[in-house]
Order: C-alpha cells, then sequence, then structure tokens
C-alpha cells in the first residue's frame, strides 16, 4: 500500500523517528515542524493520513485539526492525534477537533501500521466518492460524504463476542449512545448471529477459556456474508503475536485491555465508515451502470441499451428457430404539441406515452426510446402478425384516450405511426431488419399517419 503520510511535530526528532518508521513500511513520508506548514502541505498536496502531534507552540495540535477539519478541500483528510499516554482530556479535545484516530507516545510500531493502513483504506474509499459525486453528481454520494455518520445511516449495528459478562456490560456501557451493540457468549452461536444479521462491525474478544478466538475471525472471513464484515479484536496485554496473526487473517482493528472509551469510539467509526462507504460505493457502480442505460425522461431503457441487445437477442431468435419482430413507433406531429403546449407539456406527453407502451408490451419485450419521439419494441418469439396486432392495439389505445397535459386538467389528443417488421427466414441481418421497420413507418406516415404498416418482406 503507498499512501502519502504527513508527520508534524515540532521536535525534529520525533518528525525523524515516525519518518524512519514509516519509510521502512514504503510509505511516502511529508513533514512538517508546526501547524501552518501543515495546513498549507494539506492544501497542496496529496496527503492520505496525517500524524499530528498535540503539544506544538503557537498552534497547538487541536487547533490544527479544527482547521483541517472545517476547510472543504482538507476535511476528508483523516487525522490521527499523537497523544501524551494516559491523557484522557486530549483524547476528547481530539474528537471534538474532529480527530479520526489517536496514538499515545511512545508509539507503538503495530498500532501505528494498523491505524495508518487502516485509515488509509478509508481515505481511498472517500476519494473514490469524491471523484464520483463530482463526475456524476451521484446526490447520494454528496449527502453521505457531508453528513456525520449517525445522521447518515442511524447508530452503527455491532456484534460483542465476549464469554465474560462483567467485561461484555463494561463494553456495552463504553458505547451507549455511540453503537446499537448485541452481546454473544457463545462463539459459535455469536458466528450464527452474525451470518443472520446485518451488522455493520463485529468486536471479538480474545478472553476465552475454552475457544480460540482467531478461528471465529478466520470463520467470518471464509463465509460470503461476513466477508466484508469489519472485525476489531479486544485483546489483552502482551498479546502481541496474537494480533499480528489476526491482522494477518484480515482482522481489520484491534484493542488492547483496559480498553479506552474513546479509542473504541474513534475505532469503530472508522471500521463503520469504511464499510458504509464500501457499501454505496458498490450500489452506485450498479447505479452509474443503469443510468448509463436508461432515458432520464421516460425510464425507457436508451438507444445504447438497444444496440447493446438487438444483435443478441436476433442471434438468439436465429439460432433457435423462433421468431422475432420489431416495431419502430413516432408520434405524429409532435412539434405541434410541442409549438402548442411548451417543451414542457411535450415532455409529459412522452412520459405518458412511454407509460402507455409498457403497459401494452409484455415483460420479455425490449421497450426503448430510441430518440426524441422515437420508440422501439422488440418482440422474442413474436411474428409477423402478432406484432402487427400488437401494434394495433398499441396505435388504438394512444388514439382513443386523449393525454393529460400540466396539472390544471388539459388534454391533448396524440396519435402515432407503427411500422412493424420480422426476421426473415434465410439470410437477414438486424440492419435489413430494421430497415424495413423504419420504411414501414415512413409508408404509414405517407399513408395518412395515425396508421400500422407490416413489412412481410
Ligand atoms: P411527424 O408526424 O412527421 O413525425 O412530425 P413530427 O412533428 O412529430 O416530427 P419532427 O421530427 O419534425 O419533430 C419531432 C419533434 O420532437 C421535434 C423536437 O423538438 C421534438 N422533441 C424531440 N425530443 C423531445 C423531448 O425530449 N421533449 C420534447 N418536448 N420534445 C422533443
Ligand atoms: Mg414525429
Ligand atoms: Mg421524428
Amino acid at each position: 500500500m503507498t499512501a502519502r503520510i504527513l508527520v508534524v511535530d515540532d521536535i525534529p526528532a520525533n518528525v525523524k523517528l515516525l519518518e524512519v518508521r514509516l519509510l521502512a513500511e514504503y510509505f511516502e513520508v511529508l513533514t512538517a515542524t508546526n501547524g501552518p506548514e501543515a495546513i498549507e502541505t494539506c492544501e497542496n498536496g496529496k496527503v492520505d493520513v496525517v500524524l499530528l502531534d498535540v503539544m506544538m507552540p503557537d498552534m497547538d495540535g487541536f487547533e490544527v485539526c479544527r482547521r483541517l477539519k472545517s476547510d472543504p478541500a482538507t476535511s476528508h483528510i483523516p487525522v490521527v492525534m499523537i497523544t501524551a499516554l494516559d491523557q484522557t482530556t486530549d483524547r476528547v479535545r481530539g474528537l471534538e477537533a474532529g480527530a479520526d484516530d489517536f496514538l499515545t507516545k511512545p508509539v507503538n510500531d503495530l498500532q501505528l501500521m494498523t491505524r495508518v493502513k487502516s485509515l488509509v483504506r478509508l481515505k481511498t474509499l472517500t476519494d473514490e466518492l469524491r471523484l464520483r459525486a463530482s463526475t456524476t453528481r451521484n446526490i447520494g454520494i454528496e449527502e453521505l460524504l457531508n453528513r456525520s455518520l449517525a445522521e447518515a445511516d442511524g447508530l452503527p449495528k455491532v456484534l460483542l463476542v465476549d464469554e465474560r459478562s462483567s467485561s461484555a456490560a463494561r463494553v456495552v456501557k463504553m458505547l451507549a449512545g455511540a453503537a446499537e451493540v448485541d452481546v454473544a457468549a457463545d462463539p459459535h452461536a455469536g458466528f450464527f448471529q452474525a451470518a443472520e444479521n446485518a451488522y455493520e462491525c463485529i468486536l471479538v474478544s480474545t478472553g476465552f477459556v475454552d475457544f480460540d478466538p482467531l478461528r471465529l475471525c478466520s470463520q467470518l472471513r471464509s463465509l460470503d456474508r461476513t466477508r466484508f464484515l469489519p472485525i476489531i479484536l479486544l485483546a489483552e496485554q502482551g498479546e502481541d503475536s496474537r494480533i499480528i496473526r489476526a491482522l494477518e487473517l484480515g482482522v481489520n482493528d484491534y484493542l488492547i485491555r483496559p480498553i479506552d472509551q474513546h479509542e473504541l469510539t474513534a475505532r469503530l467509526r472508522t471500521q463503520v465508515r469504511r464499510k458504509r462507504y464500501n457499501d454505496r460505493l458498490r450500489a452506485s457502480v450498479t447505479q452509474t451502470i443503469e443510468m448509463a442505460v436508461t432515458d432520464g425522461l421516460t425510464g425507457l431503457h436508451n438507444r445504447r441499451y438497444l444496440d447493446s441487445h438487438l444483435q443478441t437477442l436476433f442471434d438468439r431468435a436465429v439460432t433457435r428457430r423462433r421468431p422475432l419482430s420489431v416495431m419502430i413507433t413516432d408520434l405524429d406531429r409532435f412539434k405541434s404539441i410541442n409549438d402548442t403546449h411548451g417543451h414542457d407539456g411535450g415532455d409529459d406527453v412522452l412520459r405518458e406515452f412511454a407509460s402507455r407502451l409498457r403497459r401494452n408490451v409484455r415483460g420479455i419485450d425490449l421497450a426503448c426510446r430510441f430518440g426524441g419521439e422515437e420508440f422501439v419494441v422488440v418482440m422474442p418469439d413474436t411474428d409477423g402478425a402478432i406484432a402487427e396486432r400488437v401494434a394495433e392495439r398499441i396505435r388504438a389505445e394512444i388514439a382513443t384516450m386523449p393525454f393529460p397535459i400540466g396539472r390544471d386538467g388539459k388534454a391533448v389528443e396524440v396519435t402515432i405511426s407503427i411500422g412493424v417488421s420480422s426476421i426473415l427466414k434465410g439470410q437477414d441481418t438486424v440492419e435489413a431488419m430494421m430497415k424495413r421497420a423504419d420504411l414501414a413507418l415512413y409508408e404509414a406516415k405517407n399513408g395518412g399517419r395515425n396508421r400500422v404498416v407490416a413489412k412481410a418482406a
């Protein structure tokens, strides 16, 4: 994982110490020895995570953090406050200033690397979301990025797996107001509970008398439903080798007892945010794909979708020796509807037409807006005679029921012309079939409009 880490400390020796360790893990390192310099670096460059000393002359770490978090240009950069040991008040003040995580001096290597990696992953996701939000104007994503965690999706739903009831009760109490916590005392039951419910993070205690907590972690990682579920290990002092194995298994983060409430909530928040960003990203990929093949005005598929599917439907029909028909419909004198009722009135007509079209075709038919006021319906398993009857039914339904326009009860009479064609036995191509439908439509227009013309050959 390459990422750019900004180390901020007024004592150059401290900067050097962190720099060396981060470089050894192949991170890129930037440094600053005072607040204003740190802020400038964040504004200018691609900083992925800031490691920020609290105690600095002039502008202290809290102030730097506050400024970074209140500027939209830098507010998305994760900030880790480096506080003196046992300074609970510092952690609270850091949280209030918007810090994402804490490390205590002297900084432990394992902690340093897990925090930094965890936050770099989160940053990668937010960057992608920001990019997407700015290129696709995806409102959902903008909202997700701007609202705080609790506002966006409610409290995180968490499962705590811990067989010691006193320790479980302490953790539940710490998370009161910050998460909805269920407790599983039995690790086997906990595993099923995790698989069956929509938790957003699992806290796994290491304190079992007769069970290896890493077994649970690896089971969670191997099951599809829980593969991406964040896991935080609640470990004891001196369990470093177990923690390292856990991280190798894919556990996302850990805390060492006695658990600090602020640390716990900060780490939980980071994991849950990452999960939510991930989920949202996945949903937005699906949405982007849908948007690319859907016509915004009518909700029907667009021409791009038709182009990429028509050939497949055509080939399938040929291989299976099944009929296939298409119709091209065009609204009659639509220009004059626009001229009389305005463009918005025209849009109302197009929407209503699309919904009538949808009602009159089967689920396996492919209805698309081909362009302007032209629509195409592809009908698998349908021969020319049936397609002509369907077209006639649609024509009649359009012509006999006036279209409402606007909200004040106005209505306009609309007619359409339809050209129908079908696959010919022997040599035929998509292009030739579409051409025949187009010619049929042209004949329908020339013949006086409000009619169906079918091309048998
Ligand atoms: P014809 O019976 O020969 O088809 O006449 P027509 O007026 O329907 O045909 P023409 O192709 O001359 O005009 C089509 C009109 O459709 C022109 C264009 O402004 C309008 N149009 C195309 N797309 C939209 C749209 O999305 N909304 C609205 N309101 N009008 C559209
Ligand atoms: Mg027209
Ligand atoms: Mg036209």
